[in-house]
């Protein structure tokens, strides 16, 4: 018997057209079940995306946990992702300032394995070699 869990996850995400994307928002949201930190996640719940893809959007600004947030300007802060170099840089749109705080080196790292997972970086040895070269 195969598992149930996984089962259903894949089901809910039958219409995501990627399919290594389906699978990790499935295996995310099992393992958010049994304490994943949701800000943790490489895919989005929300927006059915690899998160590098859709942390753009104002529902990933989070004003209490500082969140794309720079509380110094009370202002939204953007965030930069470069695909090929795997750089992302958070600034606040105000004072162009890297917000301080743990919520931006989240996102950093967060959008850092997003990126890596959405490459299959872990499981297709191909892409890496073709990017590096
Ligand atoms: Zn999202
Ligand atoms: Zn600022």
């Amino acid at each position: 018997m195969t598992t149930p869990l996984l089962i259903t996850g894949q089901e809910r995400y039958a219409d995501v057209r990627d399919r290594r994307l389906a699978a990790m928002l499935a295996e995310e949201d099992a393992a958010e079940e049994l304490g994943l930190n949701p800000l943790e996640r490489v895919s989005c719940r929300l927006h059915r995306r690899w998160l590098h893809h859709c942390v753009h959007s104002a529902d990933h600004v989070i004003k209490v946990t500082g969140h794309r947030w720079c509380r110094d300007c009370s202002s939204t802060a953007s965030v930069g992702v470069n695909e090929l170099t795997g750089d992302v840089l958070v600034c606040c749109e105000k004072c162009h300032q890297i917000p301080r705080g743990a919520a931006t080196q989240q996102i950093v790292r967060a959008c850092r394995a997003s990126l890596a997972a959405a490459q299959g970086f872990f499981a297709d040895q191909t892409t890496v070699v073709a990017l590096t070269s």
